[in-house]
């Protein structure tokens, strides 16, 4: 047994592509180590962190459905858990079991990546959604100092995100989209509309401003009919995968003491895997 053990806990699990990249970083620095994939039945949860210590596990990532119902668990959750209201690392913090939460970075890492120069002149961002990704990408925007406005099919739910949130971004029904997209520099689509076995997400851009950003979270399929439409449009476009990748750098190397590289082989490996598994992807 390795004695670097990391882990994704979920359930179901089987789906993650975590492993997938973690393996590939650990094989690219040489590191000896391991990353688990843990099927973690909610009913599991306590006896998976009672044991957690013995294990000797360095750390790890959480999925769905965990990803609130670990924070009993732990010694205390950092900024960006706290900010998130949700964690997907666990890490160890001079003894301390520490939960954090790796989306906001990711998603903007990948956007510094694909489009190094986005923030000249962006003002204003209108991310549709008010989930888990929705709560990254407006934290992590706001941070950045954008206006942000939230757009989302339950207005009542893009309110309350936003009273999360010390800057209060304006929130909005799907109704105002139409206007909010003539002054909108970035446009992100943090709904799962567009998502393989979703129904698309199928906004008229026409008012959107020929300049704007078009950044879809989505990563299967890897060009979604919103990406499409803004390209023909001829928008710049920022696909999801990237934001995976991203986050993944993060927790990795909280674990193994290195940061590693999103890479185009590294990429090239994903959307391979995506393909291969979705059809039409
Ligand atoms: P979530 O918490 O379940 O939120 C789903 C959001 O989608 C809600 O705002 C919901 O609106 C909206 N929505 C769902 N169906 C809709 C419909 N038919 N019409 C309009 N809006 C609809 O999910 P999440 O965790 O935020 O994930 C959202 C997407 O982001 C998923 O596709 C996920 O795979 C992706 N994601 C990607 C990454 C990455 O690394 N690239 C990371 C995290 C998530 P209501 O509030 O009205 O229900």
């Amino acid at each position: 047994m390795a004695d670097n053990r990391a882990f994704v806990m979920g359930h179901p699990i089987a789906h993650s592509r975590s492993p997938m990249l973690h393996g590939y970083w650990l094989k690219q620095l040489g590191i000896e180590g391991s990353y688990e994939k843990l099927d973690i039945a909610p009913e599991a949860i306590a006896a998976f962190f009672a044991d957690f210590h013995a294990q000797g596990w360095i750390g790890g990532n959480v999925t769905v459905p965990h990803k609130t119902a670990v924070i009993p668990y732990l010694d205390r959750i950092d900024a960006d858990a706290a900010a998130m209201g949700a964690v997907n690392t666990l890490y160890w913090d001079e003894g301390a079991l520490v939960g954090g939460n790796t989306d906001s970075l990711g998603f903007l890492g990948n956007l510094d990546e694909l489009i190094p120069d986005w923030q000249n002149g962006a003002k204003r961002a209108v991310v549709i959604g008010a989930g888990g990704a929705a709560r990254a990408a407006v934290y992590g925007l706001l941070q950045r100092g954008l206006e942000v406005a939230i757009c989302n099919r339950t207005a009542a739910k893009a309110a309350a995100l936003a009273q999360h949130f010390d800057a209060k971004p304006k929130a909005y029904g799907l109704e105002a989209m139409g206007d909010l997209l003539e002054n909108c520099d970035l446009l992100v689509n943090a709904t799962s509309l567009g998502m393989v076995n979703q129904p698309p997400m199928d906004f008229d851009l026409t008012r959107l401003k020929p300049s704007a950003i078009v950044y879809d979270v989505i990563y299967v399929p890897l060009e979604t009919a919103l990406l499409q439409a803004a390209k023909a449009k001829g928008h710049r476009t920022v696909d999801g995968l990237g934001m995976l990748l991203h986050q993944g750098t993060v927790g990795f190397a909280h674990w193994f003491k290195q940061r590693p590289e999103v890479s185009a082989p590294l990429r090239a490996l994903l959307v391979e895997d995506i393909r291969a598994k979705t059809p039409g992807a």
